[in-house]
């Protein structure tokens, strides 16, 4: 999947008859092998943004699109289809399983899933990328926040997607480990080629991306390059 676009997206909440706008007719294309960050206050529909572009959540209006198929109408399974294909999520809290070791946490999306090459051998593989070798049999608890997430980021890449989205991958970490894990991610985007949009709190951070996204209640106010074009 090289492009993903979004166009004239809108997500509105209702509550308690009030009304929230999540976003507003947002329109933006990233092409993969490019990595974005996305910044902006809390609240300006960052996370709202990116669950649109990742199908894990749905637009009040507006179209979305992978390459030049129109995603909006399709039902779940081949939703979950796509995303399992294409897609790597990483979250702030890591979203790790506690009873599960560091290899199972990596294994949890090939579950149920048929796949053409040997789990535990690439499970193994991408605990090495991300340096935890040694740490295959560790659970979450056993772990520091930056191993964590190593494993998380190891659990993304899992089905060779073309795409990692990493909402606030780094806002739990102290600013040295979440650098490393910036690195890390920097380094995937490189030699990997996938495209990775990230979404910070941090401008030092932001500004390393190629292209850095602003957005402020629920759109887009700017959208330009950063510092490594
Ligand atoms: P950010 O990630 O930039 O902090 P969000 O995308 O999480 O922003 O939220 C954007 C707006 O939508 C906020 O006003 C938030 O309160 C609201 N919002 C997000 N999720 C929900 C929800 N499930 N129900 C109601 N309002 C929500
Ligand atoms: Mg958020």
């Amino acid at each position: 999947m090289k492009h993903i676009k979004v166009e004239k997206v809108s997500k509105h909440y209702k509550g308690d008859g009030v009304e929230t706008r999540a976003l507003s007719d947002v329109d933006v294309k990233f092409t993969k092998g490019e990595f974005v960050s996305i910044m902006g206050p809390s609240g300006s529909g960052k996370s709202t943004l990116l669950s649109i572009v990742g199908t894990l959540d749905q637009q009040t209006s507006g179209k979305l699109y992978f390459d030049e198929k129109l995603i909006n109408n399709l039902g779940l399974d081949d939703l979950a289809d796509i995303r399992f294909n294409n897609i790597g999520f990483v979250f702030q809290q890591f979203q790790l399983l506690q009873t599960l070791t560091a290899l199972e946490n990596v294994l949890i999306p090939l579950f149920n899933r048929t796949i053409h090459f040997n789990k535990k051998e690439r499970a193994i593989e991408l605990l090495n990328l991300v340096g935890l070798s040694d740490k295959l049999n560790s659970f979450p608890s056993q772990l520091s926040g930056g191993q964590q997430q190593r494993v998380a980021i190891a659990r993304a890449l899992i089905a060779h997607p073309d795409w990692i989205l990493a909402d606030e991958p780094t806002g739990n970490l102290d600013t040295q480990t979440g650098n490393t894990i910036f690195e890390l991610l920097q380094q995937l985007n490189r030699e990997k080629k996938c495209g990775v949009i990230f979404v910070t709190h941090d401008p030092l951070l932001a500004e390393k991306a190629s292209r850095v996204i602003e957005m402020k209640d629920g759109s887009i106010i700017k959208d330009r390059e950063g510092r490594s074009v």
